[in-house]
């Protein structure tokens, strides 16, 4: 199994992936057009955080966008609702390697 090791700029916050990326996820929503993550979603079971962040929820609440409160990466996203299965790290957070012949694909996240 894959694994990538990826953290904020600071390295207070450290990200694992146990997961293979196949894609780069951007999107175009009020914050992530502000923020610039490229995403990889993943089941929170493939992910492990380390290092305390802190949260931003917007609009509805349903998710948490996480970033370093030192350095100000944004590093991953959760939902606030733990039965949903699904979270996203930010793929900028990892080696350039990581990311680099991924395709990107965009999500109209400002149409939801
Ligand atoms: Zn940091």
């Amino acid at each position: 199994m894959s694994e990538h090791q990826g953290s904020c700029h600071c390295g207070q916050v450290r990200l694992t992936l146990r997961d293979e990326p196949t894609e780069a996820v951007e999107c175009n929503c009020s914050i992530c057009r502000r923020t610039g993550g490229l995403w990889h979603y993943s089941s929170p079971d493939a992910v492990v955080v380390e290092g305390q962040g802190i949260s931003y929820q917007q609009g509805d609440r349903s998710l948490d966008l996480w970033h370093c409160q030192q350095c100000g990466c944004t590093t991953h996203w959760t939902a606030t609702d733990s039965n949903y299965g699904r979270m996203a790290v930010n793929l900028r957070m990892f080696e350039p390697s990581v990311l680099r012949d991924l395709p990107r694909r965009l999500v109209d996240g400002a149409s939801f």
